[in-house]
């Protein structure tokens, strides 16, 4: 019978895993023998420990553990393309055309989103 762990750092197979976010080690994954996947700090004096959940596929693993919270930059830019969105779908149950115009009209939505943010001088 063969072992179901396997332990393994960074970018040994497959995706390259961040270091923990806490100490900057590299990450360890493990299968679980029934939790799936779990990705954690390789460290094991960290002071924090973090592990993802368990994952029925690896990669959902390494995704989750690859996931940082957004810069604060980010966060701003986020909640923005979040609120046009919502104005885009409310505007497109306001006006139910046909699909070339809906096109069309997503593109000058689109444009004018870009120039507002380029009004801010927020240039990147
Ligand atoms: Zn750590």
């Amino acid at each position: 019978m063969s072992d179901v762990t396997e332990q393994q750092t960074g970018e040994t197979r497959g995706k390259a895993m961040s270091n923990c976010p806490f100490c900057d080690s590299p990450p360890d994954i493990v299968q679980m023998p029934f939790d799936g996947w779990v990705v954690s700090c390789g460290y094991d004096r960290c002071d924090v420990q973090p592990s993802t959940n368990g994952y029925h596929d690896r990669n959902d693993a390494i995704a989750a553990w690859n996931r940082r919270a957004p810069a604060p930059g980010e966060v701003a830019e986020i909640a923005e393309r979040a609120e046009f969105e919502r104005a885009w779908q409310s505007y497109c149950e306001a006006n139910p055309r046909e699909t070339g115009e809906r096109h069309l009209a997503r593109a000058m939505f689109d444009a004018g989103s870009a120039a507002a943010a380029g009004e801010k001088g927020e240039g990147r």
